[in-house]
């Protein structure tokens, strides 16, 4: 599951900063999670609470926060918001990679991936 195999390289870096820290325990976490990097803010959610049992992460608040998608086309040089696609299955219009002004594959300038914004912790 990719919502699980990141949320475990997120715990393993907050363990190991409040670890280097000498932390005993993590009050809040807030994280930020790309519109493309196809992660389920809840299910990430629920992965992090699952595996921090008995650590000092137990408890934690977790603050996700959502980073805007923006694409660069390099046909024809447009940099901004993606195409979305208006899915029928999901809740929301569905971020691609599609340039919105020539249609052709643009790349991701932003929200392609996941990290930690900031960590609030006790000594
Ligand atoms: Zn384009």
């Amino acid at each position: 599951m990719h919502e699980l195999s990141i949320a475990t390289a997120i715990v393993e870096s907050v363990l190991e900063f409040v670890e280097k820290k000498g932390a005993s325990k993590v009050l809040a976490i807030r994280l930020a999670v790309g519109e493309l990097s196809c992660v389920e803010p809840e299910q990430l959610r629920f992965c992090i609470s699952s595996i921090t049992e008995e650590t000092p992460m137990e408890n934690s608040a977790l603050e996700i926060e959502k980073i805007d998608a923006e694409v660069l086309c390099p046909h024809c040089s447009y940099s901004g918001r993606p195409k979305y696609w208006e899915d029928a299955l999901s809740s929301g219009p569905v971020a691609t990679l599609q340039c919105p002004q020539c249609g052709k594959a643009a790349q991701a300038s932003q929200g392609e991936d996941c990290c930690i914004r900031t960590i609030k912790y006790v000594a």
